[in-house]
């Protein structure tokens, strides 16, 4: 492949194209024009038998499958949760393709084991938390948070994983409590591990969508009053809707006087505990068994890394490990990550982290964040001071909810109002904007969080926005 320098002028084109996206990802439109069926109606259904060149497969890239990509890494990405891929992690993501380890065990790459361990160690450091607290890294928070529960409930002592679950009558129910701002893959886990939707528990919010640690402790009381048995209660810093945080400390004393996991979910916010002015973010979770950071969400990582931090890892690893006749190693004392969860293969993501880390420095993480937590103040100021315009929830990080409403009608109004304008808006082409439900209302809201994000583009997002409600209010 490589002897004739194919791939070397291949991979000089590719590098070529990236940088020229990068600089110029505001070309594009963020959220993908495509109609269903675009890219299938294009493709042909079955695969070529003979190998196409390069410039065949490289040309369709760009004229069929960028179309009909929505451009999370674009600056003007103010959707769901805004991210990005920085350059030197897009380059660290070639490595490893390059490199191809699977880390199921210490030594089928023991650099990657090893680099795992000492950039979550630095993580950990960074965020504030303990030592006590072991990192490993899984795909999306989604799996660190089953992966967790999966903990949660071997921890009960149940015999689950010998002798499962399906025909038992010494179980107990197990149950678990969240809010209705807690993020849904706490009630896919329920489902995956056999405790069933109507075992999860919503416990009452306050006005700010924060759990009510009374009653939790309620729900908690009344369960084990019948028999019942609490599994794990789980607390969001930065929920997905509005970035509230739940009272994680009043929280934590309830659980533990109750000897109930606490497992909490800050998949978006818990970098911001890089910031000394919100380390107390995280603060109160340090008595919590297990958190989520996502660094593919706020620190400038590409999809996918997400960490889950254990005060018990050898419980993990109880809960998982099958160790197979071929994968018996000698070494001892090293960390066999396929024992930690339900993967055996794992891609090396620790190195994007690590390549990351050392590029910015904490600093220049830091910089970033609090510019982004900066603009959304900025933000939510000309959003205040815009008349029919209200802010719909407290935005203390990078996202603001915020509302227009109409004078003198009703709020099914407002809502179809606000829909109506974030369409309006998305097919302008030049921002994505994305819209939740609070209280039943339907709310926009507006994401920072990409690394080459301006001040001129949340200028120019509210400036779209603005004006597609004064032409449609
Ligand atoms: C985004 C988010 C998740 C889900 O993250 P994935 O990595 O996509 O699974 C979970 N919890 C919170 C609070 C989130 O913001």
């Amino acid at each position: 492949m490589t002897e004739d320098g194919a791939f070397r002028e291949r991979f000089a084109r590719v590098a070529a194209w990236i940088d020229d996206y990068l600089r110029d990802t505001r070309r594009y439109p963020v959220l993908s024009r495509a109609k269903p069926g675009d890219l299938i109606a294009a493709l042909p259904a079955s695969p070529p038998d003979e190998g196409e060149s390069f410039d065949a497969i490289f040309r369709d890239f760009e004229q069929l499958i960028v179309p009909g990509i929505t451009h999370w890494n674009h600056p003007r990405f103010f959707a769901y949760f805004s991210i990005s891929a920085a350059p030197v992690t897009i380059m660290a993501e070639a490595l490893a393709a390059a490199l191809d380890v699977n880390a199921m065990l210490w030594r089928t790459s023991p650099a990657a084991t090893e680099l795992e361990d000492v950039t979550l160690g630095w993580l950990r450091e960074m965020l504030g938390l303990p030592p006590a607290f072991h990192g490993i890294i899984y795909d999306t928070a989604s799996i660190s948070g089953y992966t967790a529960l999966a903990a949660a409930r071997e921890s009960l002592g149940l015999e689950i994983r010998e002798r499962g679950m399906a025909g038992r009558h010494d179980l107990p129910v197990l149950r678990v409590y969240i809010t209705d701002q807690t993020h849904s893959h706490i009630e896919k886990a329920a489902i995956a591990l056999g405790v069933g939707r109507e075992n999860v528990v919503r416990v009452p919010i306050d006005g700010d969508f924060r759990m009510q640690p009374e009653a939790l402790a309620r729900a908690l009381d009344d369960d084990l009053a019948h028999g019942r048995r609490p599994m794990c209660a789980v607390a969001t810093v930065g929920t997905t809707s509005t970035t509230s945080s739940d009272p994680v400390a009043a929280i934590r004393a309830i659980t533990q006087e109750r000897n109930v996991w606490l497992h909490v979910d800050a998949a978006y916010a818990g970098p911001a505990a890089i910031l000394p002015e919100f380390r107390s973010l995280l603060d109160p979770a340090h008595g919590a068994e297990s958190i989520v950071v996502n660094p593919h969400k706020w620190l400038f990582v590409p999809i996918d890394l997400s960490v889950l931090y254990v005060r018990d890892p050898e419980l993990l690893r109880r809960t998982f490990s099958l160790v197979a006749d071929y994968l018996v190693t000698p070494e001892t004392d090293v960390h066999n990550y396929m024992d930690y969860g339900l993967q055996l293969g794992r891609r090396f993501r620790a190195l994007k982290l690590w390549f990351a880390i050392r590029t910015y420095g904490v600093h220049g993480l830091q910089q970033h964040l609090r510019a982004h937590i900066a603009l959304a103040r900025e933000f939510a100021g000309w959003v205040e001071h815009e008349p029919d315009c209200e802010i719909a929830a407290p935005y203390p990080l990078s996202v603001v909810c915020f509302r227009f409403v109409v004078p003198g009608r009703d709020d099914a109004a407002a809502d179809a109002l606000n829909a109506e304008i974030m369409d309006d808006v998305n097919a302008d082409g030049r921002i994505f904007i994305s819209s939740t439900k609070l209280r039943g209302r339907t709310v926009l809201r507006l994401a920072i969080g990409n690394e080459r994000t301006t001040r001129e583009d949340v200028v120019l997002a509210w400036q779209i926005i603005r004006d597609a409600s004064l032409r449609l209010r």
